[in-house]
């Protein structure tokens, strides 16, 4: 009862501090596919295989052929707040992986059961670990290729309340699509594949080309349409694409932004998009794009969002102006006939 003396304080132990965080990072299948492929990004692979059955709601496979990890350095992958990517504590100011919080496998190991087996790059033995509910049993030896092998069964078996808030498979399979749109679009480097109740969705080769890859994804209609951006006169670099008016959408959800590699959402960026479509477009139709903006790190705070969809910008102001003038620029010496053609 509450009354009016001196409360318990109790320091909470670490499985229960570490299904809070996951409420805050995991909230649905999806966003452990996002954290898995981004490790398997900053792990240096070249080809990245996402597996789910049910939409992800059963289980969820994620394997790559990078770094991989040791035996010794499995237990602490899967400890909170350990991380390889922040070498020392001024690396925070200059983050270049996608991961640095060293908390998401900690996270999905703390309400679902996860399996990592890996093998780093000359051993001649892998190792795999087992997390149940945030339970660790030790490492034990395995026979596997180089890189990692990640799978996640009975995700929230022990949180209940976020158990009945998965949706249908489906879509909990769309919200997982959406996420490997994203990280695919952003990585043509990388060979990716997804396959749900082992059906392929995408397989995707690596390309050079940027416009390939989107049209992998969104078919020619969006791909014909595409009018290449590219500016780099200052530090902060701007390039990809902006679609043809004739194919702007009712909603802003067809406009991918990068920064550095990472996907974001950015109101202010989503509205110099609008300025500089201002007058090409009807009211209420939103433009489709898919652009890159690379900065020096020390001009982002990557750091605002657990999963840092939002990031904040020192000079956001100036960041406005060059998307809005580059945009601009592009529009008056675009002849409407230069697109992207099926031939390129
Ligand atoms: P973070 O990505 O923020 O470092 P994670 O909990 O996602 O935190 O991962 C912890 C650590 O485990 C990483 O820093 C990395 O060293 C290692 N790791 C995770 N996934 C992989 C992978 N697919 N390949 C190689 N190493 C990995
Ligand atoms: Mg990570």
């Amino acid at each position: 009862t509450i009354s009016g003396g001196p409360r318990t304080i109790r320091q909470l132990p670490p499985n229960l501090v570490n299904q809070i965080a996951a409420g805050e990072v995991i909230e649905r299948p999806a966003s452990v596919v996002k954290e898995l492929v981004e490790n398997s990004i900053d792990a240096g692979s070249h080809r990245i295989e996402v597996a789910i059955m049910g939409g992800g709601t059963e289980s969820i496979r994620i394997s790559d052929d990078g770094c991989g990890m040791t035996a010794e350095q499995l237990p602490l992958a899967v400890a909170s707040h350990a991380t390889s990517k922040l070498p020392d504590d001024e690396s925070l100011f200059h983050v270049s992986t996608l991961g640095f919080r060293g908390e998401a496998l900690a996270s999905i190991g703390s309400v679902s059961q996860l399996t990592i087996r890996s093998r780093a790059e000359g051993e001649t033995v892998g190792a795999e670990i087992v997390v149940r509910g945030g339970v660790v049993e030790p490492p034990a030896p395995c026979g596997c290729p180089t890189g990692t092998v990640i799978e996640i069964k009975n995700l929230f078996f022990n949180t209940p309340v976020r158990h009945r808030f998965l949706k249908t498979s489906q879509t909990e399979r769309g919200h997982i699509v959406e996420a490997f749109t994203r990280l695919a679009l952003a990585n043509p480097q990388i060979h990716f594949v997804l396959t749900n109740n082992n059906k392929e969705i995408y397989d995707l080769p690596v390309t050079q080309q940027w416009s390939e890859r989107i049209r992998a994804f969104f078919g020619g209609e969006i791909g014909d349409s595409l009018i290449k951006v590219a500016d780099g006169s200052d530090d902060i670099r701007i390039s990809g694409y902006v679609a043809d008016p004739s194919v702007s959408r009712g909603n802003n959800r067809m406009q991918y932004l990068f920064l550095n590699g990472r996907h974001i959402r950015d109101r202010s960026l989503q509205h110099a998009l609008g300025e500089a479509y201002r007058g090409l477009l009807m009211v209420g139709r939103f433009p489709v794009c898919f652009l890159r903006l690379d900065m020096p790190a020390d001009l982002i705070d990557v750091n605002v969002h657990p999963t840092k969809l939002e990031v904040r910008f020192t000079d956001g102001g100036r960041v406005y102006g060059r998307l809005l003038q580059t945009l601009r620029h592009q529009f008056l010496k675009t002849d409407m006939t230069q697109r992207v053609g099926p031939a390129q």
